[in-house]
């Protein structure tokens, strides 16, 4: 399975392995393997960091910790007490390590340090109250995203993954009303 990075943030990246969160969920990690896979993808995370069960079972935790406190922000909600807890506490361990190079950064870490990362960057934009979260506008996604665009006016967590999909459907609901072929295809506008 492909993994998208277009949260805008690793802990909403992480919170959106899974998608369709409210009906029939589709969960990206399936084993430590693929998160193993999902942290080499972030940019933002060590290259190769070995993930066993246990490790997974809190990455998993964590991640539906960062989710449910995402959700809450977005719904201007208390925030849900143990997941609080758990992110908090993920945050309080070490951190990846950075070095400079001549070919750029090198980032370094076990897996304590990458979810450390994770949760320290999503308490970081869950407390920022200027970050305007958002739930991705196509029904079924699911997925919560950082919009940093100008006024705020990104309705789709991802071009791509959502974007692309709606443009489509309206394309086609264009063309099967009006009978005939619009002049502008789903790629037109945007
Ligand atoms: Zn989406």
């Amino acid at each position: 399975m492909e993994f998208a990075f277009v949260s805008g943030n690793p802990a909403l990246d992480l919170a959106g392995t899974v998608g369709s969160r409210r009906d029939e969920a589709v969960d990206a990690l399936s084993g430590p393997a693929d998160l193993e896979r999902w942290i080499a993808e972030c940019d933002e995370l060590p290259d190769r960091v070995r993930v066993g069960r246990a490790g997974f079972e809190s990455a998993l935790s964590l991640r539906e910790a960062l989710y449910r406190l995402a959700l809450d922000r977005v719904l201007d909600r208390r925030f849900d007490r143990d997941s609080l807890e758990i992110a908090n506490r993920t945050a309080a361990g070490p951190v990846p390590g950075l070095e400079l190079g001549d070919t750029g950064l090198h980032i370094t870490g076990d897996l304590r340090a990458v979810l450390s990362h994770i949760a320290r960057s999503g308490i970081a934009v869950l407390a920022d109250p200027d970050a305007c979260l958002k739930e991705c506008g196509r029904t079924g996604c699911t997925r919560i995203y950082l919009d940093r665009s100008r006024g705020a006016r990104r309705t789709w967590c991802g071009m791509e993954a959502c974007g692309n999909r709606i443009k489509a459907a309206n394309y086609r609901a264009r063309k099967r009303s009006s009978g005939a072929v619009a002049d502008r295809g789903p790629e037109g506008a945007g």
